[in-house]
């Protein structure tokens, strides 16, 4: 996609970002790949204030272009697409249930087979770092290895996906496989899992599936 329809399409992403409750405030930040580098939210700037000028173009090596600063999260975003280089969108949120097992440094287990969405038998949450770190970012790309999403220990969620359509459902996605984990939790602390074989067989279907 040209560059001026990214800026477009990244904003109105935003917005729905907050607009479905993944997201409060300026908290959150999304990027899309562009030819040059990755257009990002801009830092400290509510959505519905920005303009697509505001999207900020960020190079490899950090320098940016724009008449903003981009989002202080840029590092975790640069280096996602540098260890998937076939991701095409970034999605960081503080969505409420991913945060609370995140706030509790839980990973999301294999209790459904939706969980497969992220491309494997769990979603793991990191270790905490300081947020605009480097070391968050290393700490994200180690912790995801070649999954999509994880939990991010006292902080929130990411996810990064191969086409930018999929990105706000993938979201959506582990945000409600995490409401659904938090309630079960409420009911039995020690919920039955699906087995290695069953998630196996669920990966196996979902990299060939066509909807
Ligand atoms: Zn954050």
């Amino acid at each position: 996609m040209k560059t001026q329809k990214m800026r477009k399409f990244l904003l109105h992403t935003a917005r729905e970002m907050n607009a479905c409750g993944l997201n409060q405030g300026t908290a959150g930040n999304i990027s899309v790949w562009v030819e040059n580098g990755f257009l990002i939210t801009p830092s400290a700037l509510p959505y519905v204030e920005c303009t697509e000028e505001d999207m900020v173009l960020v190079k490899a090596d950090g320098t940016f272009e724009g008449i903003r600063k981009p989002s202080s999260e840029w590092r975790l975003h640069r280096d996602l697409y540098l260890n998937h280089p076939q991701s095409r969108a970034v999605l960081h949120a503080h969505s409420p249930w991913c945060t609370t097992l995140a706030c509790l440094e839980r990973d999301i287990p294999a209790f459904h087979y939706m969980v497969a969405m992220a491309g494997g038998d769990h979603i793991p949450c990191t270790a905490y770092r300081p947020f605009g770190s480097q070391e968050l970012s290393d700490s994200i790309v180690k912790t995801m290895g070649p999954l999509r999403a994880c939990l991010m220990g006292h902080h929130g969620m990411i996810c990064h996906t191969v086409s930018p359509d999929a990105l706000l459902p993938l979201a959506i996605e582990v945000e409600s496989l995490a409401r659904i984990y938090v309630q079960m939790l409420q009911i039995n602390p020690e919920p039955p899992l699906l087995s290695p074989e069953d998630m196996r067989e669920v990966l196996e279907r979902f990299a060939t599936y066509k909807p």
